[in-house]
Formats: structure tokens, sequence, C-alpha cells
């Protein structure tokens, strides 16, 4: 059975998440479900996620964190925008050095 306080933030949720690829039961080990998400910031960056374990033998219901840790590749806009920032910097003998291949020094 779930928890009367987790059915009422599911049912005043109106997006959910359904994904059994990515959480396991910390009680059983066994896959579970996501059935709602609270982001915690404006960035949706931290959230709860209440999830429900799919093992009817255990059903627990719990609440895992969601945070964002770091890239491993920034977002190419970001890429373009240190380019063009580092371009930017250089004067325009530099620019001209880089483009005909030659490191400006
Ligand atoms: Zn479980």
């Amino acid at each position: 059975m779930l928890g009367s306080s987790f059915v009422k933030f599911y049912k005043r949720t109106t997006h959910s998440i359904w994904s059994t690829d990515i959480i396991n039961c910390p009680h059983c080990l066994q896959k579970a479900r996501i059935a709602s998400r609270n982001n915690l910031n404006n960035e949706k960056t931290i959230a709860d996620l209440y999830c429900q374990c799919l093992n009817k033998d255990c059903a627990a219901t719990f609440v895992m964190m969601l945070g964002f840790k770091h890239n491993i590749n920034p977002p190419a806009k970001s890429t373009a925008q240190l380019a063009q920032n580092l371009l930017n910097s250089l004067s325009k003998q530099e620019r001209a050095a880089l483009f005909e291949g030659k490191i400006p020094g």
C-alpha cells in the first residue's frame, strides 16, 4: 500500500515520470519507479523523487534525492561563447596569426 502522504503528493502533481531504469529500492534492491518529482530550486537541478518499489512483496515508497553534479562536456553554446570570448581577448595581429595556424605570443 502507498502511504497516504505519498498518494496526496502524487494526486496533486501534474507532471509524472515513470521510469524503472534508474532507481532501485533501498530496502529490497529491486526496481522502483519514480512517481513524481518535487523540484527544490528554480534551476531544477535539485529535486526530491517520490518513488515506489515495484516488488510486490516489498512495495515500499520512499524519496530519493536528485542533484546536478558537474558537466562532462559543457553545452555547445557555452563552448562557442568561450571561444568567442577568447578570440575577443586577442589583438587583431594575434587573431590573424592564429588563423594562419601560428600560436600568437
Ligand atoms: Zn523494495
